[in-house]
């Protein structure tokens, strides 16, 4: 699936493109600024986090031609920063330039349908699933799935939106209709006993690098905390670092890809989704890795080499949601003063309404659970008011 645009080398300061402007398009313009590049957004918030940090911004929409061939005509190759991105839009651009990761790999990741159906055609373990698109298939799926699973959208649903959990089959139905009778996956509910993830970047020859595996912790289906490396085994760890080369191998992907999964309590794992770009849970990479994830996005991109992943220290991340300034601003100054080490990160968002993802701490420490407890102990400590996080 690689793109059939561009093979050559792009050194600085070459001009990159992202499509999207959120804070994930932020950390990427922030690696390949260091790095000496010019940095390009397309996004249609004209102050949002990665037009704030860009060099130039295309505002405007990426399903929109005009758009596009303004933003084509400022740019020698484009990454994405989300997977909510319009394939059509990326597939126009990856005819003119080098496009990473492929529209077609995207594409695969914006459906859970879709998703599903290439991880089950590859042999990758998942949760028991079945497709839902019509009452029939409903049917089936409580039959072999259920009684107790999962229905959840086959696209536009992201952290815990559009789904539900449903345990009495005679309920399948108003669950189905709740969810406005889209096309959707019925999942077995994975009895686990850890969320795991792993980060792989992979180049243009073909060199892959997997980060450690990352431990995640999610509060009302947003992820709250990651840690790294988890404290899973080496055998599991291996595994996990296996399923991300294979499905990164098996699609071609050129770019950083992350793989979530399930370590079921019998020991095994299950792939629970797909991110083709830098994920939440490799935040920790930007102070804890030789290479972060952002550096690998912009290496892959420009075709050079990928770096190595080893981390420089065991570490914790803990996310800052917009829940945090229900009590008015958040007191960041006795947060650094709680753990002088923490390093912040705000991603430059106006409105914090419960749930946005605002900003981030990450913590280096020898210990991987102690640098989780600090991370916790300085978010604590920039609360005002009466906050419950
Ligand atoms: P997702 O949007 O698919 O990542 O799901 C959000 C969260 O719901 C996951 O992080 C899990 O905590 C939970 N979840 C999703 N699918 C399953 C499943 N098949 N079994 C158990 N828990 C699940």
């Amino acid at each position: 699936m690689s793109s059939s645009v561009g093979t050559e080398i792009l050194l600085p300061p070459a001009s990159l493109g992202v499509v999207g402007g959120g804070q994930l398009g932020r950390m990427f313009i922030q690696a390949a600024q260091r790095m000496g590049y010019r940095t390009v957004v397309l996004t249609d918030e004209a102050d949002g986090p990665a037009a704030q940090v860009a060099h130039e911004v295309v505002k405007g929409k990426d399903d929109d031609l005009r758009t596009l061939q303004r933003f084509v005509s400022r740019v020698e190759a484009v990454t994405v920063e989300f997977e909510n991105v319009s394939s059509a839009g990326l597939r126009w651009l990856s005819a003119r330039i080098p496009t990473r990761p492929d529209w077609r790999a995207v594409r695969i990741s914006q459906n859970r349908l879709r998703e599903k159906t290439f991880l089950s055609r590859h042999g990758l373990p998942t949760a028991p699933w079945k497709p839902v698109r019509s009452a029939e298939e409903l049917a089936v799926a409580v039959a072999e799935v259920g009684p107790s699973m999962i229905l959840k959208t086959a696209s536009s649903g992201y952290d815990g939106k559009g789904q539900i959990r449903i345990d009495e089959p005679g309920k399948a139905l108003d669950a189905w209709d709740a969810l406005g009778r889209v096309p959707c996956v019925a999942e077995g509910v994975v009895d686990f006993t850890a969320e795991i993830s792993v980060l792989v970047a992979r180049g243009r020859d073909g060199q892959m690098e997997t980060f450690p595996v990352g431990m995640n912790r999610h509060e009302r289906h947003i992820l709250d905390s990651t840690l790294m490396p988890a404290p899973v085994g080496p055998i599991v760890s291996q595994e996990a670092r296996d399923l991300a080369r294979t499905i990164a191998e098996a699609m071609g992907y050129v770019g950083v890809l992350c793989v979530e999964c399930f370590l079921a309590r019998e020991g095994t794992l299950r792939v629970n989704e797909i991110a083709p770009r830098p994920h939440n849970s490799g935040h920790l990479t930007i102070e804890a890795a030789t290479t972060s994830q952002f550096e690998q996005q912009v290496r892959a991109l420009c075709g050079l080499p990928i770096g190595p992943t080893t981390l420089r220290s065991p570490a914790a991340m803990v996310n800052l949601l917009g829940d945090l300034w229900s009590g008015g601003p958040p007191d960041w100054s006795n947060a650094l003063r709680t753990d002088p080490a923490a390093s912040l990160h705000l991603y430059g968002k106006g409105a914090a309404p419960m749930g946005r993802k605002m900003g981030h701490l990450t913590i280096l420490d020898p210990d991987p659970e102690t640098a989780l407890a600090r991370a916790l102990a300085a978010r604590q400590g920039a609360v005002v008011g009466n906050v419950p996080i």
